[in-house]
C-alpha cells in the first residue's frame, strides 16, 4: 500500500481537501460497479489498527453496491444523499452517523442533487469485498424500494 504515515498536524483545505491527503479518483469505464467517487486516505494508523478515509461522489455518482466481512463506520459529512444498509434505505445527511455491519450489501449514492460525502473508519487488515451476482441482484431487485434506489 502506498499510504506514508501522516505528519501529527495537517491542515484542511477547501472543498474538503487536506495537506498531504493524496486525492485518488476511482478508475472508472464502461463496466465499472461505481460512479464518479473519490477516496482520500486521512489516516492510516498502524498503532491503531484502523483507517480513516473521506469518500465523496459528485452529484449522481455513486458507490460500489458490495458486501465483506469487515464492518465499516460512517459519518456524512458533506451534503445530502441516500445510503442503503441491507435492505433498509435511508435519506443521510451531513453528520449522521451510519453503521454497516459485516456481510451487509451497502451502497451509498448522491441522488439529492448535490455533492455528498462521507467518513468511513475500517479496520487497517480486512477483507476485499464481494460484488453480488446476478442472482444475488435479482432478489435484491425484487423489494421495489431497493429496485427504485439502485435504478436502471
Ligand atoms: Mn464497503
Amino acid at each position: 500500500m502506498d499510504i506514508e504515515q501522516p505528519l501529527n498536524f495537517r491542515l484542511a483545505r477547501e472543498a474538503f481537501r487536506w495537506d498531504g491527503v493524496a486525492h485518488q479518483p476511482y478508475k472508472q469505464d464502461g463496466e465499472a460497479p461505481f460512479k464518479d467517487i473519490s477516496r482520500q486516505v486521512l489516516f492510516h494508523e498502524d498503532a491503531l489498527a484502523c483507517e480513516l478515509r473521506y469518500f465523496e461522489m459528485d452529484k449522481d455518482g455513486y458507490s460500489t453496491l458490495e458486501r465483506h466481512e469487515h464492518a465499516h463506520a460512517v459519518m456524512i459529512l458533506r451534503g445530502h444523499g441516500q445510503c442503503m444498509v441491507g435492505e433498509e434505505i435511508r435519506d443521510v445527511k451531513q453528520f449522521d452517523l451510519i453503521t454497516i455491519p459485516g456481510w451487509t450489501w451497502h451502497q451509498f449514492r448522491a441522488n439529492a442533487g448535490e455533492a455528498f460525502g462521507f467518513l468511513c473508519m475500517v479496520n487497517a487488515t480486512r477483507d476485499r469485498p464481494v460484488l453480488p451476482t446476478a442472482e444475488e441482484l435479482a432478489a435484491m431487485r425484487a423489494n421495489p424500494a431497493v429496485a427504485a434506489f439502485l435504478g436502471s
